[in-house]
């Protein structure tokens, strides 16, 4: 199993491989830069060399950046558009500079000009953003769970998305609690069963590269985006157990998000897992 968190790595790269070490992870995610926008710092050459090689040591992988939330690429103002395209090129450089296997972006909300006209300014954000890009870090687009006027919500969203994309490669990272806030039940197995052949059906199973696995504090269908500790939400224990021993997700890496003061959070939702994860002897 792959299986990490999402890290903090203001203290330094060397420190946050230290803590997926202490925790054992083999997979992280992170922000490249502050998630609330502004200039990203620039990555030197030495902390990069340093982070590839305490991954390789530390057989960390897959690694993944997660884009800034600050950033909308289905909005119809000119000027965040050109935000969100700098933005995302300007990730998938860095992303690919830390030897991250993935991108992980949000689609953003289209602000009352409809859904289909989000999705197109967001297919056209990402084709500019991607046009002549030529590193290993490969775009993922995430679920979302449908606030607001949020894009991303379905399996159709992404599927087309994902079609109108005239990169070379690109993905879709699931994340449990906004499926489920977006209507994808996931509460037992019979019901994940159904999500998955779902999936596999309009997006491709093949196209799942990464799980993001929060328990969701809200209902389902509540279009509330708010994470909860894994077996502690509406999702429940029963839920995890299913998705973690559905044969066609085990082998994809798992990314937890759960609400974290300390690393003792992450250590009982990382317990949680490990242990729903075995199949009943
Ligand atoms: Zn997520």
């Amino acid at each position: 199993m792959r299986l990490g968190i999402h890290t903090k790595i203001n203290e330094g790269f060397e420190k946050a491989v230290m803590r997926l070490v202490k925790l054992q992870c083999n997979a992280c995610q992170m922000f490249s830069r502050s998630p609330r926008g502004g200039k990203a710092r620039p990555l030197g050459e030495g902390e990069v060399r340093m982070f590839r090689e305490l991954c390789d040591q530390y057989d960390i992988n897959p690694v993944v950046v997660h884009i800034p939330y600050v950033l909308n690429l289905a909005t119809p103002d000119p000027e965040m558009h050109e935000y969100a395209v700098s933005m995302v090129r300007e990730d998938m450089e860095r992303a690919n500079l830390l030897g991250a296997s993935y991108l992980v972006l949000h689609m953003g909300s289209h602000r009352g000009q409809g859904v289909e006209k989000g999705l197109d300014q967001v297919t056209r954000a990402l084709n500019k953003a991607l046009s002549n890009y030529n590193g290993e870090t490969i775009l993922l687009l995430e679920n979302t769970s449908g606030a607001g006027s949020e894009v991303g919500y379905t399996f159709e969203h992404l599927a087309r998305v994902l079609r109108d994309l005239e990169t070379a490669e690109a993905g879709v990272c699931f994340d449990t609690c906004h499926g489920f806030a977006a209507g994808y039940d996931l509460a037992d197995e019979q019901k994940v069963a159904a999500t998955v052949i779902e999936l596999d059906r309009v997006i491709g199973l093949s196209n799942l590269r990464l799980i993001h696995a929060n328990d969701s504090v809200f209902e389902l269908g509540s279009t509330r985006d708010q994470h909860a500790d894994i077996g502690q939400g509406f999702i429940g224990e029963k839920g995890f157990k299913a998705i973690l021993n559905h044969p066609k997700l085990r082998e994809i890496p798992l990314i937890l998000e759960t609400p974290a003061e300390s690393d003792s959070d992450w250590e009982r939702n990382l317990k949680t897992v490990r242990r729903l994860a075995v199949p009943d002897g």
